[in-house]
């Protein structure tokens, strides 16, 4: 991402005053470890937090561990994602994460080491027996899932779901949103590994649109509050109340591995993608004009026409 992009975000979101946190992820954010400090410059004047998701390449000694680990709390780190697994470690040994894990949790730094794996067998706990003592380092472990270079691998786990899992189909998140900006711009709605693969979720682009203008796509979207709060089950029988024929076009709930999966199967699809948002562009016709007279009906005309005029006007 070019800098000034970054920065300007950073500008943007201090200004809305709405974002808790800003995150860096990547790719490895820390390979370009000065560009990352000057951000996080910027963020302490605005008193946001951030934090990082790295593979601790850069933790090769105790010194250079130590200074880059000090540079960042100084900003305002508060929270680290060490990504570490057998695809990590080809390429950075293990000793890098527990020394970096070590250095973040003595600096008070929520410290989490993160693996995912093509097989239901290994956690990253068992990994790492050196750090299931250290205070403030936790783990967590995942499953490849079938997107990018993996949907050429062989994936050793569970792929199928059970009737009780279908409740759970769901964003991660049921009320706030992770707006993710990629390097190019593009945004989402939500930090999963199928965002590129499910285009028809992105809210745009910030070279072209404000963070504010971004947000409100995913804030005002009736899709992605169902999706949110109430699940994929829910999103369907709206989506079939309005397109029928939707019942069996769209990907079967029983046979869905997981919410984000299922998700890159509909908002990857062109088509599907385009018959949902269609539904639910009829369904919030639907629910305004039942607002609308509503409103006329307990409060009378000329109040609706006052309030109809402050929401559009
Ligand atoms: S289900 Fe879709 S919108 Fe929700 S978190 Fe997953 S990828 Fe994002």
């Amino acid at each position: 991402m070019p800098r000034a992009l970054a920065e300007r975000l950073i500008h943007e979101a201090a200004d809305m005053g709405i974002f808790s946190t800003v995150g860096f992820t990547g790719g490895e954010p820390l390979m370009f470890a000065n560009e990352i400090l000057a951000l996080a410059d910027i963020l302490k004047t605005k008193s946001i937090p951030f934090t990082i998701a790295t593979a601790a390449h850069w933790a090769s000694t105790e010194s250079a561990t130590n200074n880059l680990v000090h540079e960042l709390h100084a900003r305002g780190l508060t929270r680290v994602g060490i990504s570490s697994d057998p695809s990590h470690q080809a390429f950075v040994p293990k000793v890098n994460v527990i020394r970096a894990a070590r250095a973040f949790a003595a600096h008070g730094v929520e410290t989490h080491v993160v693996g995912a794996f093509f097989d239901d067998s290994t956690t990253t706990e068992s990994m790492f027996p050196e750090l299931a003592e250290v205070e403030g380092v936790s783990f967590k472990t995942h499953r490849v899932c079938r997107v990018g270079g993996a949907t050429k691998k062989r994936l050793n786990v569970s792929s199928k779901a059970t009737e009780s899992h279908i409740q759970g189909l769901r964003c991660y998140r049921s009320i706030y949103h992770d707006i993710v900006v990629f390097h190019d711009g593009k945004t989402y709605p939500c930090c999963s590994v199928f965002n590129r693969a499910a285009r028809d979720i992105c809210l745009g682009d910030a070279n072209v649109d404000s963070l504010r203008r971004l947000y409100q796509r995913a804030e005002g979207s009736l899709l992605m509050r169902a999706l949110k709060r109430q699940g994929f089950g829910a999103a369907y029988q709206v989506a079939v109340s309005h397109d029928p024929t939707l019942a069996s076009a769209l990907p079967k709930l029983v046979d869905a591995k997981d919410a984000c999966s299922l998700c890159r199967d509909i908002f990857g699809n062109r088509d599907l993608a385009r018959r949902v948002h269609s539904a639910f562009a009829e369904e919030e016709v639907d629910r305004i004009v039942a607002l609308v007279r509503n409103i006329e009906s307990t409060l009378g005309p000329s109040v609706r026409d006052t309030i109809i005029d402050e929401v559009i006007g």
